[in-house]
């Protein structure tokens, strides 16, 4: 599980609103920095097109984009799943597709956080239409308890996963609770006050 670390150090106004620290900045920093490293290594020689699901992977994606040593190309995909709550319905929209032309290119998704799978499923199948060499997921955290369905890739395609990630709802760098927390340099767990 995550490093939980010191006390917050209270520098944005939601800083008050958390319950604990799961991962700090400087650990997703770290790793961040592995998973670069690795899929440099991975494809070393080829360029990659980074296409991260917006919004909670911005970060990650800004911040993934840097670690990795090959020409990137970057785009973001948009599916929906959850509304302003925080259960997942199950059915996925793909509300925003990518530009880019994926024919024979190594495509990596780049998500936030897999919790019960539908979305990268989704996505995974969708864009391996798209007559791309191989699709791959990059995903920070994984909450493997709460896993539904199996992401089907297609021949080729990896997964690189940051954390495994506990069964609560977590919001920061990038994920949010209605809108609110994305900003935050690290990923936390709220008050339970929050959510009533
Ligand atoms: P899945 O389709 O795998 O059930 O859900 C994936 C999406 O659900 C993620 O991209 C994220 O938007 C949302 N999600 C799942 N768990 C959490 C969580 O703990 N916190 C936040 N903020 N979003 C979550």
């Amino acid at each position: 599980m995550g490093t939980t670390t010191a006390p917050i150090k209270m520098r944005y106004e939601e800083d008050a609103d958390m319950r604990e620290v799961l991962f700090s900045a400087d650990v997703l920093a770290a790793k961040v920095a592995e998973l670069g490293k690795q899929i440099s290594e991975d494809f070393a020689g080829k360029p990659v097109v980074l296409l991260g699901v917006a919004t909670g992977a911005f970060l990650f994606l800004a911040d993934l984009a840097r670690a990795i040593s090959l020409p990137v190309q970057i785009d973001f995909v948009k599916a929906a799943s959850y509304g302003v709550g925080t259960t997942s319905s199950g059915a996925v929209a793909i509300t925003k597709d990518t530009v880019l032309d994926l024919v024979g290119q190594n495509v990596i998704v780049v998500e936030d956080i897999i919790d019960t799978g539908h979305t990268l499923n989704k996505l995974v199948k969708h864009l391996s239409h798209k007559a791309p060499a191989t699709v791959s997921v990059c995903a920070l955290l994984n909450k493997e308890a709460r896993r539904v369905v199996s992401i089907e890739y297609p021949p080729g395609g990896k997964e690189y996963i940051g954390f495994p990630s506990p069964d609560e709802f977590v919001v920061g760098y990038g994920l949010d609770f209605a809108e609110r927390y994305r900003s935050l340099p690290y990923i936390g767990i709220l008050k339970p006050e929050i959510f009533s």
